[in-house]
């Protein structure tokens, strides 16, 4: 019998502590020892030499859409397309599958697809809508890792937004259960306002689209999303957050000793509203895309932590839904979430020299504490053996031909990168190897560890 079932030689290792080159050893898919020089065989052994080996990417938010709408993405190519760009995990949004995650038949029904072709771990986000209130107690017994609600319509009938006193009383319960609840903070009275307004003049091009999103929507709803929380004692994420301004908000709240965090999103660290004119219906998003100066406003907050971590709002849908003269009525949604991991060494690590431990962090470490997954986003001792390598100087440039996601019309092909994905395990098992994603894994669903975060 060997001693480990898997030994990763002599990779150079991204840790909370630094970077070092050592051995790792995997017994049951977890890490049994981390050691240079590692003694004793194993079933298994990979030279990870000139590799980088970095935690599995937790990727937050993304939109598989199954069940429902498998036709947009699905557990299979959605979770393809996470492994191939390193990560091992996600969390799924309520929304857009159907039904949408907002009660336990829906739960279980979206945890029996995942479990079916998912070749990552998976936690389920739980849906906050008008109506759902009672149903929070059930979905926290069942897991879910906290409850999504939009403070502007969703796009889709199935889940509508949550006004002011479904918001209220949906933090209120969720501080109860131990729970954080995610917004989608925009100000719905201005969006669909403005969107009215210009829809009916005939001004319905990407710069119209742009000005109907404006960044006071988003500052407004992070406020009032804050002040709600201060009121319930509920812990708060605000997802894609698109502005400087926006952030501040969240780094004002945590100072008064608020447990209050966000994300933002590939997208607008790089792209910028020109983008939107230049790619296209690829790069329609909401919050839209935003002058450059937020963008970098966007790093300056990442690089000082202010920003806990990114995650890609993958979130895609058909070409045919992703066409047309009007950008009001083209589907929104990016599906980018095979290029997080690169367009952050790429972006991050090589132009703006962010640290490597401080990419794992806001990929993988400040999501896992974040949610409470103490096995999760970490190499270390007694943690999953989520291991991606990454060969850190590879210049190469995305295809649509590298691309696993159903419909592949990312805004990223074409774009030049540097630091590229050579390998993904999940628990110690190759799930992607060399451009190919391998079949045989099957996601598990993760749950946050009980007690108070
Ligand atoms: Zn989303």
């Amino acid at each position: 019998m060997p001693r480990y079932d898997l030994i990763v030689r002599d990779g150079t290792l991204v840790t909370d502590a630094g970077v070092a080159t050592s051995d790792v050893g995997v017994v049951d898919g977890r890490i049994a020892v981390m050691e240079p020089e590692l003694a004793g065989d194993a079933a298994v052994s990979i030279d990870a030499r000139g590799l980088h080996l970095f935690p599995g990417v937790i990727d937050a938010h993304v939109h598989l859409n199954e069940p429902g709408r498998t036709g947009w993405e699905g557990w299979a190519t959605g979770s393809a397309a996470l492994a191939a760009g390193g990560a091992t995990t996600c969390f799924d949004m309520p929304l857009n599958a159907h039904p949408p995650t907002v009660d336990v038949a829906s739960f279980d029904a979206k945890r029996a697809a995942a479990e079916t072709s998912s070749v990552v771990d998976f936690g389920l986000w739980g849906g906050l809508v008008p109506g759902n209130t009672e149903e929070l107690a059930d979905l926290a017994a069942r897991g879910v890792v906290g409850f999504k609600a939009f403070m502007s319509r969703s796009g889709t009938d199935d889940f509508p937004a949550a006004d002011d006193l479904t918001l209220l009383d949906g933090m209120a319960e969720a501080a109860r259960l131990g729970l954080p609840v995610a917004v989608h903070a925009e100000n719905d009275a201005i969006t669909a306002g403005l969107a009215a307004r210009a829809v009916t003049a005939g001004q319905i091009t990407a710069r119209d689209y742009l000005a109907s999103r404006p960044a006071i929507a988003e500052v407004e709803a992070i406020d009032r999303a804050v002040l709600f929380a201060e009121e319930t004692g509920c812990a708060l994420h605000i997802v894609h957050v698109s502005t400087g301004r926006g952030v501040a908000r969240v780094v004002a709240a945590r100072a008064r000793g608020l447990d209050v965090t966000c994300e933002t999103c590939p997208h607008y660290l790089i792209l910028t509203e020109d983008d939107l004119e230049a790619i296209g219906a690829r790069a329609k998003c909401a919050p839209p895309l935003r002058p450059a100066a937020e963008g970098a406003a966007l790093w300056r907050a990442l690089m000082a932590e202010e920003i806990t971590f990114v995650a890609s709002d993958h979130s895609p849908a058909p070409a045919e839904l992703k066409t047309g003269d009007d950008v009001f009525r083209i589907w929104g949604g990016i599906a980018g979430c095979q290029s997080t991991l690169p367009l952050l060494l790429t972006e991050g690590h090589h132009t703006r020299g962010m640290s490597l431990p401080a990419i794992a962090a806001v990929l993988s470490g400040a999501v896992a504490r974040r949610f409470r997954l103490p096995a999760k986003g970490r190499l270390a001792v007694g943690a999953d053996a989520d291991l991606t390598l990454v060969n850190l100087g590879a210049a190469w440039t995305l295809t649509v031909d590298d691309l696993r996601d159903r419909h592949r019309l990312s805004p990223f092909v074409g774009r030049s990168f540097q630091g590229r994905v050579v390998r993904t395990l999940l628990r110690g098992t190759t799930t992607f190897l060399d451009g190919e994603v391998i079949p045989g894994s099957v996601g598990r669903l993760v749950r946050p560890e009980s007690g108070t975060r």
